[in-house]
């Protein structure tokens, strides 16, 4: 490590990682910090007992081609292949999409019989939406204005998005609409490698970009002279710099990094107010090597919740899940299958637990999985040898967010993540918050967005 650099990036999740390219290929000195030992943040994977598994890969928007060849290079690009089977399955419908606007207006129109003038005008005006729309109207408004009272409706249309983003039909109907008129574009896309081969790959471009990526390096202050950021502490360690752009958690960023000291009265009530995003559970199901699952899709909507219930998504007594199935083909010349169920969580009901309590929770969320899962591969207890669960505490541990949050903050979020360099000059957040910039694709379009105004303030200060 040197002792001065143009910026520090601090954390290797998706927008760090963006933003470092995209800084590093304007020529800018960066150094990229990570505390974990691997890159990633919650975009991640793992090995245990011979599998692999990915923590975050079960679906992202086409656009994410457009912004990895943009912003990675188009081998990354070349990588992206479409999830084409998602299945519905619970108490008001059972049905398949491939989650595009195409499919979904057939069944909307032929499953749910809704108008095709109404399912044209609901698709128009997801299509109009953008953020500096009206932010008042919540996303229950939207759907009472098109489809009144018919909550399966509403459930095909925001089960999928609250898995995604963790947004209920009390947010501001736009962070609802612009995520999922991203998703009815063209569908759901994943990557083919995997997790662990794009970060690789990742890793190898900021190389040849010039960045310096140092893992297991963890920034604690922000050095802050005559107003404005001068530098970091690293591991203990001083290091010089113009720009500091932070991945981690916004409150942390802002009450520990800074400290509230060197903030506005107004930013700091404002940014306790602000909620963070819920959290998530998953359990990771490894299929024994030799043996083979017949396909059941890709990914698997599956509740026993009578209606949609954002609430009843997150509370401990599991009444849905989504199951993504990875086959062999994710990872070509392999032979693995592995299962990841994955539910949205509160860190509250996790964080109170004793030591006893917390193990047996896990082990019912595994037992839940698998449960479940039979329902669809009878016999799969004995092709599975091996399993595990991550809780809320899990994904605070290893991401150092508050709450363990998933999605970072609620859409109040976003304007105090951007207000940073307002407050401190020189200091930027850029990550999963404010449920637009959350997911693969806002957290990696809100790196080179937050990017490109670092850029600018460097070059307004030479
Ligand atoms: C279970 C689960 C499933 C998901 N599924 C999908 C999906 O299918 N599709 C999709 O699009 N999105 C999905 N997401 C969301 C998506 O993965 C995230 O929104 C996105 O990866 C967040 O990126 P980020 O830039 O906010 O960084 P984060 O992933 O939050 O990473 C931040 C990084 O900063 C590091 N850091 C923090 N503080 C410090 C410090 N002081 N010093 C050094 N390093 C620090 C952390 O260790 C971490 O690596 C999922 C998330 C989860 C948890």
């Amino acid at each position: 490590m040197d002792t001065r650099y143009d910026i520090v990036v601090i954390g290797g999740g998706l927008g760090g990682l963006t933003a470092a390219n995209r800084l590093a290929r304007a020529g800018r000195k960066v150094l990229l910090v990570e505390q974990h030992t691997q890159l990633g943040g919650l975009a991640t994977y793992f090995h245990r007992k011979g599998h692999i598994f990915d923590v975050a890969l079960h679906g992202f928007p086409a656009g994410m081609r457009k912004s990895l060849r943009k912003y990675w290079g188009p081998r990354f690009a070349e990588r992206v292949i479409q999830v084409k089977s998602i299945r519905f399955h619970n108490p008001q419908y059972r049905l398949e999409s491939t989650f595009d606007t195409q499919d979904f207006s057939r069944k909307m129109e032929e499953d749910f019989r809704i108008p095709r003038e109404t399912v044209q005008a609901f698709f128009a005006a997801v299509a109009g939406m953008n953020y500096y729309d009206d932010q008042t109207m919540t996303t229950r408004e939207f759907f009472q204005k098109f489809f009144p009272g018919r909550t399966d409706v509403w459930r095909f249309l925001m089960e999928p998005i609250t898995y995604a983003n963790g947004s209920t039909l009390d947010e501001p109907a736009i962070s609802y609409g612009i995520v999922f008129g991203n998703f009815m574009s063209e569908g759901v896309y994943t990557f083919l490698g995997g997790t662990d081969l794009m970060l690789q790959m990742m890793r190898e471009e900021l190389a040849a970009n010039g960045v310096e990526v140092a893992l297991g390096v963890r920034a604690t202050k922000a050095l802050i002279d005559g107003g404005r950021v001068t530098g970091v502490v690293l591991n203990d360690k001083n290091i010089a710099c113009d720009a500091i752009v932070s991945n981690g958690s916004l409150f942390r960023t802002a009450f520990e990094l800074v400290g509230r000291d060197a903030l506005s009265a107004e930013y700091v009530r404002g940014l306790e107010a602000v909620r963070p995003s819920t959290s998530s559970c998953q359990v990771y199901l490894g299929i024994k090597k030799g043996e083979k699952i017949p396909f059941i899709g890709d990914l698997v909507f599956h509740s026993t919740h009578p209606e949609f219930d954002a609430q009843a998504l997150c509370a401990p007594k599991i009444t849905s899940r989504t199951f993504s199935v990875y086959y062999p083909e994710i990872r070509p010349g392999g032979e693995e299958y592995s299962i990841v169920a994955s539910m949205n969580a509160r860190f509250q009901d996790w964080e109170k637990l004793s030591k006893e309590e917390y193990a047996v929770a896990k082990n019912a969320l595994v037992e839940d999985a698998l449960n479940t899962v039979e329902e669809y591969l009878p016999g799969i207890r004995a092709k599975v040898d091996y399993t595990c669960a991550a809780t809320p505490m899990t994904f605070r541990r290893y991401t150092g967010h508050i709450n363990g949050a998933t999605f970072g903050t609620k859409f109040e979020g976003l304007k105090f993540s951007q207000g940073l360099p307002k407050e401190v000059p020189g200091l930027f957040h850029t990550g999963s918050v404010g449920i637009i910039m959350s997911g693969w694709l806002g957290a990696a379009n809100y790196g080179v967005i937050v990017a490109n105004e670092v850029d600018k303030y460097l070059s307004s200060r030479s």
